[in-house]
């Protein structure tokens, strides 16, 4: 089968997930833009059906109708963890998105402009390391420069324009933590081999809080290798129907994990940032139809865990008492794609003398979903909107969360909304406890 006809089948060879519906309605009340909308074709059950038509010729896949309900859809997956027939939605989405591109379909929405400059960063920036490392590196001075805090903290940006100052809002969030006083990586030398993803995202603007996650495993008895060949896990690309690039860059982290993998029967892939974590559990999925890839590919994502599913594993070393008051929001691809949902609990539960209460619809779509907030804007914002009434009302000093998209969506919402909360990885809290406790003096 050539490329082309893989491609113009994309959808088509989903069928089986396509037909596992029964139609039965139970995700409508999970699904946050039927919530907002009220509309069928924007539910998880009428884009099944929309999809189903697609295969079946009765629906141009170039239509602006069918490329609007699914350009609507966050990809937040809480549809899957309410479906009784076990329909893996988040896979029909991809191949639907790869189906659009094939026909030449186009966004129909407000933001078009928007989605093809991070349709282009897709394709031309984020798999190409060096291209990559710059645009991450003029991003850093822009945060990190005196002037630039002095615009932030004036407010003037949000009396010229509402929407520069949430983009503005989300790259200033990226320097917020607890983790910046500690630095330093750590390669321990406990009895379990593990390797950190570091991701792109995580690495060039959350790097203390990727430290932080090296420190703390060492600290419960991991030995860590650095691997450096590894690229963007391809987690945006997939989202967006360009599956080639995300099969390419899967490959490409196959092969520079390999000789780690192979090293030790537990070697174990460490992530810390959920979106990435649930692509790269799924590898498998992405690969199985290339024999080269396939077998490494499943033993790849085999390997894989979240830094809280791992730690929960086994009893987690406890540190000194933090006095905060936290609440935890769960990234969807950490609650529904990889169904990670009691782990992040157990590690707040574990550090002493934290208050924590727990946040009410912790697993609903704070309306970041990757690059969802700045291509469906306004969805979006009424979502966040929701989401940051309810941390309020938590009465919490710090939001923690595990995924930098949601860390940087509801950074930019709390400072929005004026809500007095800090927001941080939860594994920084973890470090934070540690370092009080001298883990790291000796
Ligand atoms: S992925 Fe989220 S937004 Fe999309 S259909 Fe499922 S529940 Fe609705
Ligand atoms: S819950 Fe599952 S089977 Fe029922 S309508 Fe939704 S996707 Fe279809």
């Amino acid at each position: 089968m050539t490329g082309q006809n893989t491609l113009q089948n994309a959808l088509s060879a989903e069928i089986d997930k396509v037909l596992g519906c029964i139609h039965c309605g139970l995700c409508l009340p999970s699904c946050p833009t039927y919530q907002q909308l009220g509309n069928e074709n924007d539910s998880p059950r009428g884009r099944i059906y929309l999809m189903r038509a697609v295969t079946e010729g009765r629906l141009d896949a170039a239509s602006p109708s069918f490329s609007r309900h699914i350009d609507l859809c966050l990809g937040c997956r809480a549809c899957e963890t309410a479906c009784p027939a076990g329909v893996n939605y988040g896979h029909l989405l991809e191949s639907a998105r790869e189906t659009i591109k094939y026909h030449g379909g186009d966004s129909a929405g407000p933001a078009r402009f928007q989605k093809r400059m991070l349709g282009y960063a897709l394709r031309n920036i984020f798999p190409n390391p060096k291209r990559l490392g710059t645009t991450f590196a003029l991003f850093r001075f822009l945060r990190d420069n005196s002037l630039t805090r002095l615009i932030f903290r004036s407010g003037i940006v949000s009396r010229i324009s509402k929407k520069a100052d949430f983009a503005f809002s989300l790259l200033m969030t990226t320097s917020q933590g607890i983790s910046r006083s500690v630095t330093g990586e750590a390669s321990g030398a406990g009895a379990r081999q593990v390797s950190v993803f570091t991701g792109c995202v995580m690495e060039s603007l959350f790097k203390p809080a990727n430290d932080a996650t090296k420190r703390v495993l060492a600290v419960n008895d991991c030995s860590l290798r650095n691997v450096g060949e590894q690229v963007c896990c391809g987690a945006l690309h997939a989202h967006s129907g360009d599956l080639e690039t995300a099969r390419d860059l899967a490959r490409r982290n196959i092969n520079a994990f390999e000789s780690f993998l192979d090293s030790d029967n537990g070697a174990t892939i460490i992530i810390n940032a959920a979106g990435c974590g649930a692509l790269l559990k799924e590898y498998d999925q992405l690969l199985k139809d290339d024999p080269a890839y396939a077998a490494r590919a499943e033993k790849f994502s085999r390997s894989v865990r979240d830094v809280t599913e791992y730690l929960a594993r086994g009893e987690v070393k406890t540190g000194a008492p933090i006095d905060r008051h936290v609440t935890f929001d769960a990234p969807c691809h950490l609650f529904h794609a990889q169904r990670v949902t009691t782990a992040p609990q157990q590690i707040l539960t574990s550090i002493p003398g934290l208050k924590y209460t727990p946040l009410d619809g912790m697993q609903d779509c704070c309306g970041g979903a990757g690059i969802y907030n700045l291509s469906e804007p306004e969805m979006s914002e009424k979502l966040l909107a929701d989401k940051i009434g309810k941390v309020k009302a938590t009465g919490a000093d710090l939001l923690v969360t595990a995924n930098p998209g949601c860390h940087m969506q509801l950074g930019a919402g709390l400072k929005i909304f004026s809500v007095d909360c800090g927001v941080a990885h939860i594994v920084e809290l973890l470090d934070e406890s540690y370092r009080k406790a001298g883990f790291y003096s000796k």
